[in-house]
């Protein structure tokens, strides 16, 4: 039975990882980080088939406590401080989480268990600034924002262990992938969820930031067979995985809100709290090489996607009213 160690494992990725991993036989073990209240939404339903190690990104002894334990035949390093819009306000954080706590990672596998293969979560965000479109594995970086400065850093120190060492450590550099788990704040997320809400009548405004921001939004499912794939390779590469279409933020708001009958226009309020203090205005990604050598194909569409979140937000929202009347009868 193959072993594989996951950090960030209730995340959004992680949890499609570890679910497709234990379709495919493997022993998942999951790496957890103290929190005063475990959050364990994502990974609910497989909880009890993750094998729990209790760890922290930047404390070394945990990490390499981990690898011993785990004796992993593959790594997916993916947790990290990644929410772009936090990254202003805890710069330093960020670079300890998103940064340092990469090479962290690759030190406790080179000393516990070389010869494990390595997958890096890195982002599209080390794009930033608008050199080349589409972007691809070749073209130069330009980060515009600490979280993309952050990534970039562990992005070249994954390479860097590949070449120093001679280890098989990837670097997937992934755009945007969405989920009905992906984290409340993000912008897809954010609409959804918001969709839900005033369709409900909880909520009757959303407020916004730049609705002209164009992005790359895939479906996290179909991105973490790409990372599994990139470790099955005879060769350890980096791969720009993306769905190769581009979209406003204002046709994401179209999509969500006319799913349920409603205008986005008599809803939507721009707030500049929501402007990021340097804009990354384009991002599209090439993934020619991704879909030659891996055999990697999308499966979900954009439009299939954010009606799938809305879908799910309607439900939970709806559960969320039905236990609070449960408790305070109306
Ligand atoms: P999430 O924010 O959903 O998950 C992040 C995970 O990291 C959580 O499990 C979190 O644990 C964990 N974590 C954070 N800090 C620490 C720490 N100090 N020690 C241990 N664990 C920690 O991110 P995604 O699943 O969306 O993304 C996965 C990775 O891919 C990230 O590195 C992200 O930056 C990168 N990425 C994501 C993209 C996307 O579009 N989703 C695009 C490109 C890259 P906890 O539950 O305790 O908070």
């Amino acid at each position: 039975m193959r072993k594989a160690l996951i950090t960030g494992v209730t995340g959004q990725d992680g949890s499609y990882l570890a679910e497709f991993l234990l379709e495919k036989g493997y022993e998942v073990y999951g790496l957890r980080r103290r929190t005063s209240t475990p959050n364990y939404e994502n990974v609910q339903h497989i909880k009890d088939k993750i094998k729990w190690i209790s760890g922290d990104l930047i404390d070394l002894a945990s990490l390499i406590e981990a690898v011993r334990i785990s004796n992993p035949d593959e790594v997916y390093n993916l947790a990290a401080q990644s929410f772009v819009a936090a990254s202003w306000p805890q710069p330093l954080a960020t670079g300890q989480f998103t940064a340092i706590a990469v090479t962290n990672m690759l030190e406790a596998v080179r000393i516990m268990k070389p010869e494990a293969r390595f997958y890096q979560a890195s982002s599209s965000e080390m794009f930033g600034k608008v050199v080349e479109t589409p972007q691809k594995e070749t073209t130069p970086f330009y980060p515009r924002s600490p979280y993309g400065v952050a990534k970039l850093y562990g992005h070249w120190i994954t390479v860097n262990y590949r070449e120093s060492f001679n280890m098989f450590a990837c670097s997937g550099i992934l755009f945007n992938h969405e989920s009905p788990r992906r984290g409340l704040e993000f912008v897809t997320r954010k609409v959804t969820d918001g969709v839900a809400r005033i369709k409900l009548g909880l909520q009757n405004e959303l407020r916004m930031g730049n609705l002209d921001s164009l992005r790359d939004w895939g479906f996290a499912g179909d991105y973490v067979k790409a990372m599994w794939l990139m470790l099955q390779q005879e060769e350890p590469d980096d791969y720009v995985i993306s769905t190769g279409e581009m979209h406003t933020v204002k046709e994401l708001l179209e999509v969500a809100f006319s799913y349920v009958g409603l205008d986005y226009r008599e809803y939507v309020v721009i707030d500049p709290e929501f402007v990021r203090p340097a804009e990354v205005d384009l991002l599209l990604g090439d993934c020619s090489k991704a879909k030659e050598k891996l055999g990697w194909e999308l499966e979900v569409g954009f439009k299939e996607l954010i009606q799938m979140m809305v879908d799910e937000d309607l439900k939970r929202v709806k559960l969320q009213m039905k236990n609070i009347e449960a408790i305070i009868p109306v």
